[in-house]
């Protein structure tokens, strides 16, 4: 192998699995060939790694996202084409012996800065120091103002500003989070988590919305089987919007880090039949989200998050 890619261009170019009814489960497939494939072609003395762009659609749309690198070597160029330049470029390999490319990429990077988590909160009337976090986050990728990975930001100031219409007094404490950094390395849910200001507050539970606006199909939460039927026993408030399960699984990158202090995390999951063919491109722009989705994604958190402060787990 490493004779064969010593001095060349690695290309991936596994397409996403179409067959799935989860377009998530497809893309977290292939989520690590992007994350960690041009540290494996870079071992191997590879010169560039490019990869077809994660979407099942057939376009000209480059899809960003996160690549790690080693602390210890020096990265290689890394980047991603459309699924359509793919094809071209797998059959032009497929019929010449000697293909030659050209990249030509502009990106660098920038020093740290110090940013923020944006926070606000409805201060629980009987036990203000148990928290019910909602959740998305606010950083996305440069090629556009990533309106649908950002729509879990609307969310949760939509829960908040929700139970305050309905004149609501939540006994614990609803906190509203717009981590700040998920998409290179999550350092905003983890400094919160962390941070000496926890001290003293109790997390019962954290939900994040982070696969865009779309239609609420369920939630999936990453607890044991006893508070998963805590949770389970409120189905039927949802069963008019829709949304017909909650069932064991993952919470969200986000609120990952405050499991460990014991959190239950929930993930809202939308139908993200769409959400592929727009993630991290150019086009997940405001005109691509559609307002009455996304009021039915605001409503399913503001159910969740109400309860679960009047109720806990
Ligand atoms: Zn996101």
């Amino acid at each position: 192998m490493k004779d064969k890619v010593k001095g060349k261009i690695v290309f991936m170019n596994k397409p996403m699995e179409r067959t799935y009814k989860l377009t998530l489960r497809a893309y977290f497939e292939n989520a690590g060939l992007r994350y960690r494939g041009s540290i494996e072609a870079a071992q191997l003395g590879a010169v560039a790694f490019l990869l077809r762009s994660l979407t099942t659609r057939d376009n000209d749309l480059c899809h960003t996202g996160g690549t790690a690198r080693r602390d210890d070597a020096d990265p290689i160029p890394a980047g991603s084409i459309s699924t359509k330049d793919a094809d071209l470029l797998s059959a032009l390999l497929k019929k010449e012996s000697n293909v030659n490319l050209f990249l030509k990429f502009n990106c660098k990077f920038l020093t740290d800065i110090t940013s923020y988590n944006v926070i606000g909160q409805i201060t629980g009337t009987e036990k203000p120091d148990e928290i019910i976090v909602v959740a998305g986050h606010l950083d996305s990728w440069d090629v556009s103002v990533g309106a649908h990975d950002g729509a879990g930001c609307v969310h949760s100031i939509e829960v908040l500003r929700l139970i305050k219409e309905a004149g609501l007094k939540p006994k614990r404490t609803i906190r509203a989070i717009m981590f700040m950094n998920e998409e290179w390395g999550g350092s905003g849910g983890k400094e919160y988590a962390q941070s000496e200001n926890r001290k003293g507050e109790t997390h019962i539970a954290a939900i994040e919305s982070d696969l865009g606006g779309f239609m609420p199909l369920g939630f999936t939460v990453k607890a044991n089987e006893t508070q998963v039927a805590s949770i389970q026993k409120w189905q039927y408030l949802f069963e008019d919007l829709g949304m017909h399960w909650i069932k064991p699984g993952w919470g969200g990158t986000d609120i990952e880090s405050l499991e460990e202090y014991g959190t239950v995390t929930i993930g809202l999951i939308p139908d993200t039949q769409k959400y592929f063919d727009i993630h991290h491109t150019k086009i997940d722009v405001l005109e691509q989200v559609n307002p009455r989705e996304l009021e039915f994604g605001a409503i399913a958190m503001t159910i969740l998050s109400y309860v679960l402060a009047q109720e806990g787990i």
